[in-house]
């Protein structure tokens, strides 16, 4: 598997520092080495040279001036990494951490993530490493229209469509269309994850959180198993997380833990999700407020965190569902939800896990679920909402969620075939990346060396 470290190689030369691009182009390369190995062509149209090579990279400077009228500069980035199958489609993450290696480990993703779904859609994402948190409404109305300010003459509704990720939502989202509006003079549909009142799907909101949900009961219900009366494991309290323990709720499984960047909540009953829909949708504030109404609850802060790991993973659960960030599960994680008797990991995040931690999952033969197959239905969706406002129609919730189950149904069959086609019947990691790889790689190679 030579190539593979000569890839890894040639990228730490030409792109310095991005060591998670690195971690989620090697998972990719490791797991395809079985169709590489016997496709020679793929070899000689220079597929992997091509798909880890981003089409176009997108840097830029966002001024902006605070409530104290000092002025702030973050750095933006639009990545469009992939247009085989479609245009650009990719949310924007907007949160500290972001530099290029996080845009492009996620666009990276993206490429095989958006194939898997079957829609016609290509790879991109973007961001910046702005911290909305603890900023007025003003503020970040401010930094969205600057940043809208270089970012409209990239995209477009047939060219690159983005749309939320951490740090992004309905309100973010608001603030970039109207500047795009302004600048543009058009009523596109050139973002995902709008406003209901203009071009919003129903269903986008709930989407990831719904599909890791329906992924992992597919994975269970292939194995003559359910979620009903599951105890499970949520990181996270966002959009992916909320939604994932409502359709938990809805399935009859309880969620007893979730999480938020200051520490890690858990509620042996199950979680009070309206409130926790309250304390994050509404009042933008932290988990630990949860104990004002419920004083039985447990909360640990980051301080309190094992040296090795995340607080969430040491309860014991039957299901885990990492729905928080990049590399939020790491091998001693893994090791103690193994010990604990979880049976069942579906990522709602983008890399959730470390790779030694992925490691121990397709050994343990539990029901493993990679990101860029759980997680596909926010996408998805994101689809359905384009679909939706290029025939100016919209269609009900139902209509929308038929369609959402229908997809994640097909994503699980895709990549649960193809793991079977290898060999390797429990290793969804490698079903997931030959799935997506060969549909992107045929495309790529129809379309000649552009
Ligand atoms: N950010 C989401 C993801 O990681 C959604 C992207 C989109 O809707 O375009 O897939």
């Amino acid at each position: 598997m030579a190539y593979i470290h000569n890839t890894i190689v040639d990228l730490k030369q030409s792109s310095p520092a991005q060591s998670e691009f690195y971690q989620a182009v090697e998972e990719v390369l490791e797991s395809i080495s079985p169709i590489l190995d016997s496709n020679l062509n793929y070899q000689q149209q220079a597929i992997i040279q091509r798909m880890v090579e981003p089409e176009r990279q997108i840097m830029f400077r966002v001024p902006w001036v605070d409530d104290s009228g000092n002025i702030q500069v973050n750095k933006g980035y639009r990545v469009e990494f992939n247009s085989a199958l479609g245009p650009y489609k990719g949310g924007l993450r907007f949160h500290p951490s972001v530099n290029a290696s996080i845009i492009k480990f996620l666009g990276f993703e993206q490429i095989f993530k958006n194939a898997l779904t079957g829609l016609p859609i290509g790879g991109g994402k973007g961001g910046a490493n702005f911290n909305p948190k603890g900023r007025s409404d003003n503020e970040v109305m401010r930094f969205c229209q600057s940043f809208m300010n270089e970012l409209y003459r990239h995209i477009g509704p047939t060219t690159d469509v983005p749309a939320g990720d951490i740090g992004v939502g309905a309100r973010e989202i608001g603030y970039m269309f109207g500047q795009y509006k302004r600048l543009t003079g058009r009523y596109d549909g050139v973002l995902t994850g709008k406003s209901l009142l203009w071009g919003g799907s129903l269903v986008r909101k709930e989407a990831t959180g719904y599909g890791a949900v329906y992924f992992a009961d597919h994975m269970l219900n292939a194995r003559g198993e359910s979620l009903q009366g599951q105890r499970c494991l949520v990181s996270g309290s966002g959009n992916v997380a909320i939604y994932a323990m409502e359709k938990l709720y809805q399935l009859g499984a309880t969620p007893i833990c979730c999480s938020d960047s200051s520490g890690t909540l858990y509620h042996q009953e199950g979680i009070d999700l309206k409130l926790v829909k309250q304390i994050k949708e509404q009042q933008r504030g932290s988990l630990i407020e949860y104990l004002n109404n419920h004083p039985d609850a447990v909360y640990t802060p980051t301080s309190d965190y094992p040296a090795d790991g995340h607080a969430i993973w040491r309860y014991q659960a039957d299901a885990a569902f990492p729905c928080a960030t990049q590399n939020e599960l790491t091998e001693a994680d893994a090791e103690t939800l193994l010990d604990n008797g979880c049976k069942t990991v579906s990522e709602g995040a983008n890399m959730p896990s470390a790779q030694k931690a992925v490691d121990l999952f397709i050994q343990s033969s539990i029901a493993y679920g990679p990101g860029k197959a759980v997680n596909a239905g926010g996408v998805a969706t994101s689809q359905l909402e384009m679909a939706q406002n290029a025939s100016m129609q919209s269609w009900s919730f139902e209509q929308v969620d038929q369609k959402l189950q229908q997809i994640m149904k097909n994503i699980f069959i895709t990549t649960i075939d193809t793991a079977r086609e290898f060999g390797q019947p429990n290793n969804l990691v490698l079903g997931a990346n030959i799935a997506g790889f060969r549909r992107v790689a045929h495309a790529m190679i129809e379309q000649g060396v552009v």
